[in-house]
């Protein structure tokens, strides 16, 4: 898990949300990633996704049944849809997601028996790194944004006055 999150400071340095995943195979690191959907420009670039590719590279198999996936974040419903098409034999995962977790949080497909895969999912290791470096992004974005609006009438040139009209609203 350390290294999935050396991988989620690398997702963060790069503006994306930081993310990183692990697959491991007989004790060894087979391949890992990091969250890119922005900068990919792919909305699939999840770590658990980047990893997964990887990692049928590296052993020439899109299955991946001696697998173990390991994550910063509960994966979603699309990665774990691919950690089961992959037959992933386990997941570790660090920080529930309780907007779109899909080991429990929202759903918990895993569990669902119509679902022909069932990977033995693992919850909570190393928690509180693995929020921690999402609380700090999220607080250091929401940090930047208010920093930007409060620098805005001065990039515009005015005061920062109550009564004046907004230019977006003064065109109508
Ligand atoms: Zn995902």
């Amino acid at each position: 898990m350390g290294l999935a999150l050396q991988q989620a400071r690398a997702a963060m340095q790069q503006g994306e949300v930081p993310v990183g995943a692990v697959v491991v195979c007989d004790d060894r690191v087979v391949a890992v990633g990091h969250n890119c959907p922005v900068g990919g420009h792919d909305p699939s670039a999840h770590a658990e996704m980047q990893a997964l590719r990887a990692a049928a590279q590296v052993l020439g198999n899109y299955r991946l049944p001696e697998c173990e996936l390991y994550v910063t974040l509960e994966p979603c419903v699309m990665c774990a849809g691919a950690i089961m098409h992959a037959r992933i034999r386990r997941v570790v995962y660090g920080a529930a997601d309780p907007k779109t977790g899909a080991c429990g949080s929202v759903v918990d497909l895993f569990a669902e028996p119509r679902l022909n895969h069932h990977a033995e999912v693992i919850g909570g290791v190393m928690r509180d790194e693995c929020a921690g470096i999402l609380q700090t992004f999220f607080s250091e974005r929401r940090a930047a944004a208010r920093a930007r609006r409060l620098a805005q009438p001065f990039v515009a040139g005015e005061a920062a006055d109550a009564s004046s009209v907004p230019p977006s609203e003064s065109s109508n």
